[in-house]
């Protein structure tokens, strides 16, 4: 496995251990310099990697279709627009998250300077996932850089393509010794998960986020987990059924099921089914036509373990829409599955994929039960005409994020926190969450030289009149 370093070392002789203390040292050689302390040279670095994403557009969309089957225009949408939005709102506001912030003063710290102070973690590891493989690698290599951190750079080796691009890209606009990309397998990540980080921000499955967290526990190493989970969507039977078939099938099927946040499987009571059937069967039809094999705007299943994986679950299970598959392009047509019994295979894993089960639950009370009876996803959706059953959705189940009558557009709106809770994750990220999960919150307070007399009831001796005041 080649392993593509962006610092000037002569690594590829060297044993994987070696190379992975090299990179990691000569990141924390690069930080003790003091140089990413400047607010400038990060808006400048920031200011690189949205060039080198602009400038190199045309060969970034060639390894996203090469990985994904994604065209021009989804890549685009889906993996660079809203990374470089981000790019740009954090280089507009990085002033203003990084100043110190004054906090209220007690009669205790009057004459003093009281306020906290955002400082850089240090060498910090982003690991990414296959599914979106620039935007979920350099999303938050955003905020971290922000933040005024070194990065060590992992690309996920299942989108070959990109991650190759980013090793090449990467060191051409980025400083070399702060921000190296280090690409491999298993045995790569294994290595460097060996060295010590200040924090580990990884994206992928939960077992994985097991092993990344017992692996930083050994130096105390926080961890973001960005993890995935099974994301339930009920619908209600007071809803607008065209609206929501639109907005779950753009959702669902979207990059081929592979979108962490993609609405897992339907809740609804069984009078809606036959009309949802209906309705999702024409939307998928306007949007890929007679036959979504030949859609340009219909991507493919990563690679064969994936597409046997995601067959797997087929099995035995009621197809309402879909099923076809291809094994030699990993195409599988976007599928309905109804009446799936809650312990069906379908049921234990993440899908991921663009497999949507339909499960009959008579209400709002009846969905909740259900969901919590699994642990928490990552995102949860409901549709309801009455905005109190979204409301009473939320307030007793948990997930990471919730949309309320729409599907993943959480996910778009910078403001708010995104990640997961319990088994699909922890910590957020997304604007200013990013830097902040890179930044340590230091407390600083600079005392007056004066006012020593009120010093005097913190001293001994000690006695009850100097608290009877
Ligand atoms: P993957 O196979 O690309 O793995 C992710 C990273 O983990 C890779 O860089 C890989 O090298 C590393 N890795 C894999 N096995 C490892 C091991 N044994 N030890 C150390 N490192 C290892 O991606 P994946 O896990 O198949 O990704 C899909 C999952 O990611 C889904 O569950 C999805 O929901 C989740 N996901 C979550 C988000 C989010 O933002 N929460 C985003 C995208 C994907």
């Amino acid at each position: 496995v080649a392993v593509g370093l962006a610092v000037s070392l002569q690594v590829s002789a060297d044993l994987p251990h070696t190379m992975m203390k090299k990179v990691v040292n000569t990141a924390r050689h690069a930080f003790a310099t003091g140089k990413t302390r400047s607010l400038d040279f990060r808006i400048q670095q920031l200011q690189a990697l949205k060039n080198m994403i602009t400038e190199n557009e045309t060969e970034i969309k060639e390894a996203l279709k090469a990985d994904l089957h994604k065209n021009d225009c989804s890549a685009y949408s889906y993996e660079m627009m809203g990374l470089l939005a981000e790019i740009e709102h954090t280089i507009d506001n990085l002033p203003d998250w990084a100043a110190p912030r004054h906090v209220k003063k007690t009669l205790m710290t009057m004459g003093d300077e009281v306020y906290i102070n955002c400082e850089p973690l240090g060498v910090v590891l982003v690991i990414g996932a296959w599914n979106y493989p620039l935007v979920v690698v350099l999303h938050p290599v955003v905020g971290a850089i922000a933040a005024g951190n070194a990065v060590v750079i992992k690309p996920s080796e299942v989108s070959e393509n990109t991650a190759k691009v980013l090793e090449k890209l990467i060191p051409r606009y980025l400083d070399k010794e702060l921000y190296p990309v280090v690409n491999g397998g298993i045995p790569e990540t294994t290595e460097l998960l060996a060295e010590r980080f200040d924090h580990i921000f990884y994206t992928g499955n939960t077992n994985v986020g097991k092993i990344i967290m017992s692996a930083a526990a050994k130096f105390l190493t926080p961890v973001t987990l960005e993890l995935g989970g099974k994301s339930p969507c009920y619908i209600d039977k007071d809803c607008d059924i065209d609206i929501a078939s639109r907005r779950i099938t753009w959702g669902k099927f979207v990059n081929c099921g592979q979108t962490c946040i993609a609405p897992d499987y339907i809740l609804c009571d069984k009078s809606v089914q036959g009309k949802l059937i209906e309705k999702i069967k024409e939307t998928l039809k306007e949007y890929y036509g007679d036959n979504p094999k030949e859609s340009p705007d219909y991507e493919r299943i990563i690679n064969k373990r994936h597409f046997k994986r995601i067959l797997g679950l087929l099995d035995g299970e009621k197809i309402a829409i879909g099923g076809e598959h291809d094994e030699s392009t990993c195409y599988i047509a976007p599928t309905v599955l109804t009446d799936v019994k809650p312990e069906a295979k379908i049921m234990q894993e993440e899908i991921f994929g663009p497999l949507l089960p339909i499960i009959n639950v008579k209400d709002a009370d009846e969905a909740i039960q259900f969901i919590n009876r699994g642990e928490k996803p990552l995102a949860l959706y409901a549709f309801a005409n009455n905005k109190k059953i979204i409301k009473k959705i939320i307030s007793q189940t948990s997930s990471g994020g919730v949309t309320g009558n729409d599907v993943l557009m959480h996910f778009s709106v910078n403001e708010l926190p995104f990640g997961g809770v319990g088994h699909s994750g922890m910590g957020a990220y997304h604007g200013k969450h990013t830097f902040d999960t890179f930044s340590h919150k230091r407390s600083c307070l600079i005392k007056s030289l004066s006012m020593e007399g009120v010093n005097k009831l913190r001293y001994p001796p000690y006695s009850q009149k100097k608290v009877d005041w």
